[in-house]
C-alpha cells in the first residue's frame, strides 16, 4: 500500500497549488498528453486491475473490462473533443449591445478532490479524473478503502505515471476523507451514499467549495404489458445482477402490471438459469458482496415478503443468490432503503397512475426504467416523474452514452458528468464582454435628465 502520510496532506495540496500556478495545466496539449499517459498506464496495468477487482468483489473479468477498464473510452472521447471544448465560445449579444462582443472562456478550477465508492472502485475514480485532467486541474484522489486492492492499484498507477504535484492519491477511510475535507479545494467530486453526501456538502460549505454529488437511491423499474418479454427479462436480469446488484443505477425494485406479473417472474427465472446455471454460487460470472457488513445488511432483507426465486446465501463466501421477493409491503425495510445487492422486490399495479404515485411519494431516484412500447405511456411517465435519468426498454446502458450527462436530482445527487459534462463540471465558464472605442453613446451616463423616455423605449 502506498500510503500518503495523513499529516502530509496540507503539503501535497500546497505543492499542487504551486504547480497549478505555473500555468502548465492550462496548455491543452499538456492535458492531452496527460490523458494519453493515463490511457497507457491503464493498459499497462490491465492485469493488476482485473486481479484487484477479483480480490475485492470476485468481479468476473468480462465485467471488469465492460464496466471498469472501459473507462478508456472516456479518455479517448475527451482526447478527441478537447481542443474544441476548451476553445472560447462566442455568445450572442442583443442589438442594443451592437458595439460589444461576448465570449465564454472555460478555465480550470485549480486543485480538486475526487472521493470514490467501492462498487465500481476503478471506473468511478478514473472517470471523474478524466474530466478533471481535461479541464486542466490538479487532483487529489481518495479511492474507497473498502475495495482495498483496487485502491492500492490506483495509488500505484498514479504514483508511477504522474508527478504528485499534479495528481496524487490519498488512501484510507473516513479519517483520511475527513482530513482532506478539512482543507480547502476548488471543487469536490463525490460518489457515494446520500448520508455521506450530506457530510461532504457540509464540509464544502465552510469554504464555499462547489460540489458534485453522485449519490444513490431506489431506482424503480416499471414493466408494462406492451413489451417483448424475452428481451425484457434478459435486460432486467443483466442490469440487476451484474456486480451482484451493487450498482448505483441497478433497478432497485420492479413495478409490474398485474396482468403480466406471473409471466415476468417465470421469464426472470428462466433468464437467471441461462445466465448463471442451476446454482449461481458455482458460476464464474457472478460476483460476491463486498463486505461482511453489507452481507449482513442484505440478508435481513430476505425476511421481508415471500422469496419466489433464490434466497440462498453463504456467509463465508459473502454469496447471496439472485433473489426475487414477491408480496412485499411498502413498509418493509427492503422497500425503505436502497438495496444495493442481488435482491429484487416485486410490486404490482393495476393502473400506471399507482406506479407513478408510488415513485412520486419517494425521494427522486437516480435512474428510472420503463419497459413499454406504448408511446403515450412512455410520455406520461416522462412527464409525471422526475429522476436523474431514464432508460426505456433497457437497464443501465444509459451510463455508457458519452453525450448524455450522468447525475442525480434531489436526494440522488447534484451536478453531472460524462463526456462534455465532465469537462464542464471541472471548469469555470468565464463570461467575457468586450466593448470597442469607435463609439460612446451617452444614454446611460448621468446627468439623467431627459433620458427616461429613451430608457423606457429601450426596455419596451
Ligand atoms: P459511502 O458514501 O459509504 O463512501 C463513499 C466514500 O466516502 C468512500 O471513499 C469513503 O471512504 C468516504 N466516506 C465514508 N464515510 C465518510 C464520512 N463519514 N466522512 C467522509 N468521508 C466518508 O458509499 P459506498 O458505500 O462506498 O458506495 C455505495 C453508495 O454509493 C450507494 O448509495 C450507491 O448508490 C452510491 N453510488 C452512486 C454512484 C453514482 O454514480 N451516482 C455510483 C456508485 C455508487
Amino acid at each position: 500500500m502506498i500510503t500518503t502520510e495523513l499529516s502530509n496532506i496540507g503539503n501535497i495540496i500546497q505543492t499542487q497549488r504551486y504547480f497549478f500556478q505555473t500555468g502548465k495545466t492550462k496548455d491543452v496539449n499538456f492535458r492531452i498528453e496527460q490523458l494519453k499517459n493515463l490511457k497507457q498506464a491503464i493498459i499497462e496495468h490491465e492485469q493488476s486491475i482485473v486481479e484487484a477487482l477479483k480480490a475485492d468483489l470476485h468481479k468476473p473479468e468480462v465485467e471488469t473490462y465492460l464496466t471498469e477498464i472501459s473507462v478508456i473510452k472516456d479518455i479517448d472521447y475527451a482526447i478527441k473533443h478537447l481542443q474544441n471544448w476548451s476553445k472560447p465560445k462566442k455568445a450572442a449579444v442583443s442589438w442594443d449591445f451592437f458595439s460589444y462582443s461576448a465570449k465564454i472562456y472555460p478555465e480550470p478550477l485549480g486543485v480538486v478532490l475526487i472521493i470514490g465508492p467501492w462498487n465500481y472502485p476503478f471506473q468511478l475514480i478514473i472517470s471523474p479524473l478524466v474530466g478533471a485532467i481535461a479541464a486542466g486541474n490538479c487532483a487529489i484522489i481518495k479511492p474507497s478503502e473498502i475495495a482495498s486492492h483496487t485502491s492500492d492499484v490506483i495509488a500505484k498507477i498514479i504514483a508511477k505515471h504522474f508527478d504528485p504535484a499534479y495528481l496524487a492519491v490519498v488512501e484510507g477511510g473516513v479519517e483520511a476523507s475527513q482530513k482532506l475535507l478539512a482543507e480547502k479545494f476548488d471543487h469536490i467530486f463525490f460518489t457515494g451514499g446520500t448520508a455521506v453526501g450530506k457530510i461532504i456538502m457540509a464540509a464544502a460549505a465552510k469554504y464555499l467549495t462547489p460540489v458534485t454529488l453522485e449519490l444513490g437511491g431506489k431506482s424503480p423499474c416499471i414493466v408494462d404489458t406492451d413489451i417483448n418479454l424475452e428481451h425484457t427479462v434478459k435486460r432486467i436480469t443483466w442490469g440487476k445482477f451484474i456486480n451482484a446488484g451493487q450498482t448505483c443505477i441497478a433497478p432497485d425494485y420492479l413495478l409490474v402490471n398485474k396482468t403480466i406479473k406471473k409471466d415476468l417472474i417465470d421469464g426472470l427465472e428462466k433468464s437467471l438459469k441461462e445466465f448463471y446455471g442451476d446454482n449461481p454460487a458455482n458460476s464464474p460470472d457472478y460476483a460476491r458482496i463486498i463486505s461482511e457488513k453489507h452481507f449482513e445488511r442484505l440478508v435481513t432483507f430476505l425476511k421481508d415478503g415471500e422469496v419466489v426465486i433464490g434466497g440462498e446465501n453463504q456467509p463465508s463466501e459473502r454469496y447471496i443468490a439472485p433473489t426475487l421477493i414477491d408480496n412485499v409491503s411498502l413498509e418493509d425495510s427492503v422497500m425503505q432503503e436502497e438495496i444495493f445487492g442481488p435482491i429484487l422486490p416485486i410490486i404490482e399495479y393495476t393502473d400506471i397512475a399507482e406506479a407513478i404515485a408510488l415513485i412520486n411519494s419517494r425521494p427522486k431516484p437516480l435512474a428510472l426504467y420503463l419497459f413499454s412500447q406504448n408511446k403515450s405511456l412512455q410520455n406520461r411517465v416522462l412527464q409525471e416523474t422526475s429522476s436523474g435519468g431514464v432508460c426505456i426498454n433497457d437497464t443501465v446502458m444509459q451510463v455508457g452514452v458519452s453525450s448524455l450527462p450522468f447525475g442525480g436530482v434531489g436526494d440522488s445527487g447534484i451536478g453531472n458528468y460524462h463526456g462534455k459534462a465532465s469537462f464542464d463540471t471541472f471548469s469555470h465558464h468565464k463570461s467575457v464582454l468586450q466593448n470597442s472605442f469607435w463609439l460612446d453613446l451617452k444614454w446611460r451616463y448621468a446627468p439623467y435628465q431627459g433620458k427616461l423616455p429613451l430608457i423606457k423605449k429601450l426596455l419596451g
